[in-house]
């Protein structure tokens, strides 16, 4: 790794004072899984029982302080009853996916996550937000901005809240990299890379467009774009620059991209360079300015991130689920009715980054300029 010189000195003891106090700061002013409330907990229903519900949305619903699980919208009564059992909630909050307007009677559920394959995504949140609920809706938040768009109008005609699963905007390493991109302490990042590819095994709707809307930049690549604008400071790119990789495996991947590598561009001069596949393993994303560096690697998974600095490895106090701590925030800000950090504008705004890099590998790696 390269390092970059240091405005400013900093022993290891010293720094690591500074990050922990940053720590307690950050723990204080965020609402995390274990808080201690003394107000109601609101419903969630979750729309989708699959590996993310089943795996890491249910098991953090049993840690949420501000909300808790009180029903499911799937198509398997089986399966539902199977959720209501463990989870101790009635049998009539088991719904099917084409009786979600009769959620709008129910008053157990405040909230209706959406966790389907992507392609569905517009149409739960578009019934769930008909039947009055605020909605979490998964990344990526659709297939299309244009779908965004019909999600958000939705969303403000029924007023109710929108938020996306983007459960890492909550996690400390990044709250860490935002606070170097609003402090400045080492000047503007203007050098960013990294990705984030895994390898598909089996089969899946992942690999299939009409489900998926596209291969792993919707559903990996995403991240590192997240990342990056929050390396920018909360801002998106000006233009990116696309190329998809040839296919190793043209069979498996017929009508999705196999791997892609994009480059953002940011006002400023800020450059990122990024990759995804689902032919590769990568996890890592590294941002760097003029007086210093940070990198986290892993970077995109549910536990055990690191991230290192020119200085120092980065020791932060981490909260035992990251998918609690993002739940019960949303859970506070409908609750007490205040914006969410993670609102479907910035769904809608990594789509049209999306569409952009697309757009680019579709005419030969053109730049092509972002407009919202
Ligand atoms: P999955 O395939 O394991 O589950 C999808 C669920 O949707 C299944 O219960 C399936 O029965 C249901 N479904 C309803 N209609 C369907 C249809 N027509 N075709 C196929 N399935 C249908 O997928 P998953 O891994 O749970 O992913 C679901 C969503 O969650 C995706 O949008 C994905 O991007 C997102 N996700 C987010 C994270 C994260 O870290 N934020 C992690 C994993 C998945």
């Amino acid at each position: 790794m390269k390092n970059l010189p240091l405005a400013a000195p900093v022993s290891r003891r010293e720094f690591l004072g500074r990050v922990s106090a940053s720590t307690c700061l950050l723990t204080l002013a965020q609402p995390a899984a274990g808080q201690s409330s003394t107000r109601r907990k609101l419903g969630v229903a979750l729309c989708g029982l699959g590996n993310y519900a089943r795996g890491q949305l249910g098991p953090a619903l049993k840690l949420t302080q501000n909300c808790e699980l009180r029903g499911v919208v799937t198509g398997s009564p089986e399966k539902g009853g199977a959720w209501a059992k463990e989870y101790g909630f009635p049998a009539k909050n088991v719904y099917h996916y084409d009786t979600m307007a009769r959620l709008a009677e129910n008053l157990d559920i405040d909230i209706v996550y959406v966790v389907t394959p992507n392609a569905l995504h517009a149409q739960h949140v578009i019934a769930a937000a008909g039947a009055k609920k605020h909605v979490i809706c998964e990344k990526p938040m659709a297939v299309s901005v244009a779908e965004c768009d019909a999600m958000l109008t939705t969303c403000r005609a029924n007023n109710v809240k929108l938020s996306i699963g983007y459960r890492l905007q909550f996690e400390p390493h990044y709250e860490e990299l935002k606070r170097h991109a609003r402090e400045l302490d080492w000047g503007v990042f203007t050098r960013m890379s990294g990705g984030f590819s895994s390898v598909m095994k089996e089969p899946q709707w992942r690999a299939e467009r009409k489900l998926a809307g596209g291969g792993p930049l919707m559903d990996l690549g995403i991240y590192p774009v997240q990342a990056a604008c929050m390396a920018a400071g909360g801002t998106a790119p000006v233009a990116v620059t696309a190329s998809e990789r040839p296919k190793q495996r043209p069979e498996f991947f017929r009508d999705v991209e196999e791997a892609i590598d994009w480059t953002m561009e940011f006002a400023g001069g800020a450059r990122g360079d990024f990759s995804t596949s689902y032919n590769d393993n990568l996890n890592k994303f590294r941002a760097e300015a003029a007086k210093g560096w940070i990198e986290i690697n892993p970077a995109y998974s549910y536990s055990g991130l690191q991230a290192f600095t020119h200085a120092a490895p980065v020791i932060l106090a981490v909260p035992p689920s990251q998918q609690a701590v993002q739940m019960d925030d949303f859970a506070r800000c409908v609750r007490d009715d205040l914006p969410t950090r993670v609102p479907g504008d910035m769904g809608r705004r990594d789509m049209v980054i999306i569409e952009a890099i697309y757009a680019s590998a579709a005419q030969g790696g053109k730049r092509v300029e972002i407009a919202f």
